[in-house]
């Protein structure tokens, strides 16, 4: 299905009129889109006040193109939608974010991430091309090879401070209704972080992630698409899928229940037992989503602050630790027994994914083609007494710096301004956003990641 005369007039309509109310602002400005953001800064410090123009109609999926294997979508196209459209022609993006309502345009500027990364690199590898917004209301078209290639080198990791995408033409790879999932349990470390990188190199592996709760509790987990699997499994079910892998060692699913598996319980995070499983047996699909889930417990985290300013409460002894971290693969060992040894996560997962960026971005300097190990955590913590307040991103954040790797700054971190300059190619960025944002009227990631917006 290549683009439809229909679609693209559309398309070009939407840019037009977003073009119009961008210059009728003639100031700075910041767009949303109307789905649940994937942001999560551990506490706001700052608002951004400038007036919202909504792309939320930024949301269609423009063409599938069988011949070439690609699909051009809106920057607000969400990958639950992205996914559904593709998975008709038996395609799938090269990857495809575990949450349905990450949208194309976040998961470019945001690093994106899957467990088909050891074969594809993050979401921005599978990026042919992209509509993008500038400041000033202009629309440009760019690519790794035409003139505006250095903005398209330097979208990832820019969090929209150098523009909105507003079209993405991404890569597709082939799919298959389903896939079996294995798992093996280690009790080493050492053999365990060996066992997974084998597992990279194995052409037949379609998927390749691990789940860590101790150094003799390994998990590494393969999945391969499959034309039939028996029985199918269900992740909307009484247990999470992160426990079914715990306790029965193989899963069939259908591929986009697969892709998606962590969704419905917001990874670990939709708690087990009393009034949950009651809402696990009794509630629709569609409150069973990490969005659903995520504006709940900012509603139930709102109504704590509230209980503890009025009466005067200690505030909460748990605090977030939500984050990804990547080290070179041989600082893995060390990484993960740093973290296992510091931090006690009461019994829910690290989840560790490997990854072989395809090329090094300006904003997010990874080395191509070498082999990288991500640690990622999304849970509460119990905070250390007499620690300062997010104590464990701290030091997880220093120790991944010190081992020569980098971290996805969609929640919060704490360097200072010029160590984040340098590990983040600061340069580079202030050139970019002389070019393509002279007036400054967007922030800057530093600004956004300190800010917590
Ligand atoms: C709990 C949690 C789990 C996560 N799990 C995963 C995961 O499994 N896989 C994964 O890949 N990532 C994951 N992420 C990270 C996520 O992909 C990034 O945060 C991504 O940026 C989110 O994109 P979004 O579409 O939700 O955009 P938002 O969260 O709304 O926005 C993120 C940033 O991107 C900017 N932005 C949004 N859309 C555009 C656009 N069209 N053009 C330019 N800038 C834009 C926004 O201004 C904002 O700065 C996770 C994050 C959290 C908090």
């Amino acid at each position: 299905m290549a683009i439809a005369a229909g679609d693209e007039g559309r398309y070009k309509r939407r840019v037009l009129d977003l073009q119009k109310r961008v210059a009728a602002i003639h100031r700075d400005f910041r767009l949303y889109r109307g789905t649940s953001s994937h942001l999560f800064p551990y506490e706001t410090r700052y608002r951004n006040r400038s007036p919202r123009i909504s792309m939320a109609e930024f949301n269609h999926i423009l063409a599938i193109d069988e011949s070439q294997n690609t699909v051009e979508v809106e920057g607000g196209a969400t990958y639950g939608n992205i996914a559904r459209a593709t998975l008709r022609h038996d395609l799938l993006p090269t990857i495809t974010p575990e949450l349905k309502d990450i949208t194309a345009g976040g998961a470019i500027v945001g690093i994106g991430i899957e467990s088909s990364c050891f074969r594809y690199g993050f979401v921005h590898d599978g990026l042919h091309e992209a509509d993008v917004l500038l400041a000033d209301g202009d629309v440009i078209t760019c690519t790794s090879t035409n003139e505006f290639k250095d903005l398209f080198k330097g979208l990832p990791n820019s969090y929209g401070t150098l523009g909105y995408v507003l079209r993405a033409k991404l890569q597709l790879v082939t799919a298959r209704p389903y896939v079996r999932v294995t798992v093996r349990r280690f009790t080493n470390l050492h053999s365990y972080i060996d066992a997974l990188r084998y597992d990279t190199e194995d052409p037949s592996n379609d998927f390749v992630e691990g789940l860590v709760y101790d150094t003799d509790e390994l998990y590494a987990i393969r999945g391969h698409f499959e034309d039939a699997v028996h029985p199918v499994g269900n992740i909307h079910g009484l247990t999470p899928y992160y426990k079914q892998l715990r306790d029965i060692g193989e899963i069939g699913l259908r591929t986009e229940d697969y892709v998606f598996r962590y969704d419905p319980d917001w990874f670990w995070n939709v708690p087990t037992g009393g009034m949950y499983t009651v809402f696990r047996l009794l509630a629709p699909r569609s409150v069973r989503h990490s969005s659903f889930y995520k504006r709940y417990s900012r509603w139930k985290a709102g109504l704590i602050r509230a209980r503890n300013f009025l009466w005067q409460s200690e505030p909460s002894v748990y605090e977030p630790l939500i984050q990804d971290w990547q080290v070179p693969w041989d600082r893995a060992l060390e990484f993960v027994e740093f973290a296992l040894n510091k931090i006690d996560l009461r019994g829910k997962p690290w989840a560790c994914v490997p990854i072989r960026p395809r090329q090094s971005p300006t904003l997010y300097p990874v080395a191509a083609g070498s082999l990288y190990f991500n640690l990622g955590c999304y849970c509460w913590m119990r905070s250390q007494a007499g620690t300062e307040r997010f104590d464990a991103t701290r030091l997880l954040d220093n120790k991944c710096f010190g081992l020569g790797g980098l971290k996805m700054l969609y929640s919060s971190t704490f360097i200072d301004e010029c160590e984040f300059q340098k590990r983040f190619n600061g340069d580079l960025y202030r050139a970019l956003k002389q070019k393509y944002d002279p007036n400054g009227r967007l922030p800057t990631v530093y600004q956004k990641v300190m800010a917590g917006e």
